[in-house]
């Protein structure tokens, strides 16, 4: 199969659809990305790497951070973060609050922010610097050492950070924080602030392809363990388009408000798609799109 070119000729059907869609802009310096912007990247397990547009250009990865750290904490405490949070779509936008009462703190997955404020507070009592040791793990499966925070979009995301600052200390009034809500959040704007291209998120994220195996060839994750993170992608990944997102691409995905999308094909290849204008949900449009068509014609799907 010639992926170079199917790669190409994506990028070229779905770029016009970048005029249509909205870039996020309630964190305000990420409302300053040009809609223009379009990327796609298809790193195969075996190493082969093909791109093409802005393929190599960095974006704020953002909600897609949330795998890394959830991948993190289960490498060092295998099950034990899910008595803190659970695993079942929520139905609600990523940033709502509605249901933390009901569940008495416990949010309905890792990957809306209360959920991802948990796993990066577990991360923080493993390391002691939770967004740096997501930091070293891209750096290290993407072999690029200069991936790194964005300064100017974390301070742009603390400076109005409310909603995220509301949920971190209604959990911690429940006693599901360990460390100060200041520092949980601090390390939370900052991982989501990490800044890649399509090309280091895809290398970045293989070892989800690959069983868990690192890019050095040792066990990052067990087989189990990465089979269980894609499943939580899959069924909670893209906001609330999860069964949307299955039904037109058929993968694995977690999306950013960044207009990043990261999706896995087990066994085969990690494929990462960058274009900032968002649909109604939060899901790059030309992204999702972009990659709907990349199923479609390499029949590479789970299902
Ligand atoms: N840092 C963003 C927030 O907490 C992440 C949102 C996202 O990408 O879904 O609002």
């Amino acid at each position: 199969m010639d992926i170079q070119g199917t790669v190409e000729e994506i990028v070229a059907l779905v770029s016009p659809l970048s005029g249509e869609g909205k870039v996020a802009s309630y964190i305000p310096s990420l409302g300053k990305v040009s809609a223009d912007n379009f990327g796609m990247c298809v790193a195969m397990a075996d190493g082969a790497v093909y791109g093409a547009g802005d393929w190599q250009k960095p974006f704020s990865i953002q909600s897609i951070s949330k795998v890394f750290s959830l991948a993190l904490v289960m490498s060092y405490d295998y099950d034990s973060i899910w008595t803190r949070v659970s695993r079942e779509p929520s139905g609600t936008p990523f940033n709502s609050m509605v249901q933390l009462e009901a569940d008495k703190g416990i949010p309905r997955n890792p990957f809306i922010n209360a959920g991802a404020l948990v796993v990066t507070d577990r991360l923080l009592s493993l390391t002691g610097d939770a967004a740096a040791a997501v930091g070293g793990l891209l750096r290290k499966e993407s072999g690029n050492p200069s991936v790194d925070i964005d300064a100017v979009v974390a301070a742009s995301e603390a400076e109005h950070g409310h909603r995220n600052a509301a949920m971190a200390h209604f959990m911690a009034s429940y006693g599901n924080l360990e460390n100060p809500v200041e520092l949980v959040l601090e390390n939370y704007f900052n991982q989501c602030a990490l800044e890649m291209s399509c090309e280091d998120l895809a290398k970045a994220s293989r070892f989800l392809s690959r069983d868990g195996v690192s890019v050095d060839g040792a066990p990052f994750l067990s087989p189990n363990q990465s089979k269980r993170v894609n499943t939580v992608m899959l069924t909670c990944g893209t906001y609330d388009a999860a069964g949307e997102f299955a039904y037109r691409v058929g993968l694995p995905g977690k999306s950013g408000v960044g207009g990043g999308i990261m999706a896995i094909v087990p066994g085969r290849c990690a494929v990462t798609v960058w274009g900032p204008s968002l649909d109604t949900n939060g899901n790059s449009l030309a992204g999702t799109a972009a990659l709907s068509e990349f199923t479609t014609r390499t029949g590479w799907s789970i299902f």
